[in-house]
């Protein structure tokens, strides 16, 4: 890791490079934007750098040298000065008041946060994910009290991470605050947080507030086809979808998204057979609602605007249409030519209605033949 690592960001980093250099580190930060665009990453590549042991300057500020003994530590998350806390679930029998956070847990669920770590470590981006893990308890606050309170086991700075801090229990919140309360000079406390509205408005004012923004289609873009070895037409395509954030990208890298999008054409295609179109439509649709998957439907209409939207930029510019489904021009070609005069504004608004009618939990079959039936009317005028 080192903050070229960290994608987009670069007033942020800038922010942070400067406190460091210029030894006005504050008690207390905030790093708040929307989920998956690196808060957490910044978070760590911070407490790694103030840790280094031997950090370089460079042109834009400090960079960890990423060789020694506290950088490798740093790197997996198993330095003695930086803490990471997040979400853990409850122990078997509750949450004792002298407990550790980990005390109660059983083997099975030690190793899942030790895996989980792990691939934080590996990906920063990665959003921890634990079965009944969605609480910060009174119990890790209180270890992060603790910690604070002993004296360092390693030169440097510590650093302590509560990574989603909106989590935290009313009762952690409240200790958390006593902490934040009682500063102390090589201590940095960052909270890193998707829902700023949710925190306690007495430890968002005992912080400084550093906002982390979206990331563009084209970081993202850059990002999947550099780390993840897309080819750029999918990356493009997934970046679309992401909107500003890099982890939700990752997580369509496990859809295939390809196969999704000729689904998504295929359907239409079917919808728009002149005879016969009756049965093929059901049977498509029974596939598709027997998944029950609510956000694979979703993401299949995404995909099927994306390609409305697409065929309408090729009805009004022809080829100096710019489409996202590039790899797709000849096919959005023909669609566009086999309609000549169609209202895609009116198809647009049909899928959008379809979309939310989805996240309104409105049934399935009924929203998807809605939409296939007006699409007939649109197109077919029938
Ligand atoms: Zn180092």
């Amino acid at each position: 890791m080192a903050w070229n690592s960290i994608i987009g960001q670069h007033r942020v980093k800038t922010i942070l490079q400067r406190a460091i250099t210029e030894h006005k580190i504050p008690h207390g930060y905030c790093f708040w934007g929307m989920e998956g665009v690196g808060k957490d990453a910044l978070a760590l590549e911070f407490a790694k750098v103030v840790n280094c042991n031997s950090p370089g300057e460079t042109e834009t500020g400090i960079e960890a040298c990423d060789i020694c003994k506290s950088c490798k530590q740093a790197d997996k998350i198993e330095h003695p000065n930086i803490k990471f806390v997040f979400s853990l679930p409850a122990g078997k029998s509750g949450d004792s008041r002298d407990d550790s956070p980990i005390f109660r847990m059983s083997d099975d669920q030690i190793k899942l946060i030790q895996e989980q770590l792990q691939l934080k470590s590996e990906n920063p981006y990665h959003n921890i994910t634990i079965p009944n893990a969605s609480q910060i308890r009174i119990s890790s606050i209180r270890d992060v009290k603790k910690s604070v309170t002993m004296s360092a086991q390693q030169e440097g700075r510590r650093v302590v991470i509560i990574s989603e801090a909106d989590e935290m229990t009313t009762e952690a919140a409240n200790a958390f605050l006593k902490t934040l309360e009682e500063p102390h000079d090589d201590i940095t406390l960052i909270l890193t947080t998707a829902r700023h509205d949710s925190l306690p408005q007495t430890i968002v004012s005992r912080c400084q507030q550093i906002y982390c923004e979206a990331l563009t289609d084209d970081d993202i873009t850059t990002a999947l086809t550099e780390r993840m070895n897309i080819y750029t037409e999918e990356a493009r395509l997934i970046s679309s979808f992401a909107q500003g954030s890099y982890a939700r990208a990752c997580e369509f890298l496990d859809e295939d998204m390809r196969r999704m999008r000729h689904e998504a054409v295929d359907l239409l295609r079917v919808a728009l057979k002149k005879n016969s179109y009756r049965m093929d439509i059901l049977s498509h649709l029974e596939k598709l609602t027997g998944e029950k998957d609510r956000m694979k439907v979703e993401m299949m209409l995404m995909l099927m605007l994306m390609w409305m939207r697409d065929c309408h930029a090729f009805a009004v510019a022809q080829d100096s249409a710019p489409i996202i489904n590039i790899d797709q021009r000849e096919t959005i070609k023909r669609f566009a030519n086999a309609f000549v005069g169609a209202d895609y504004g009116a198809a647009i608004t049909a899928v959008e209605e379809a979309i939310m009618h989805i996240r309104r939990n409105v049934q399935i079959q009924l929203t998807m033949l809605t939409l296939l039936i007006t699409c007939r009317k649109i197109f077919l005028g029938i």
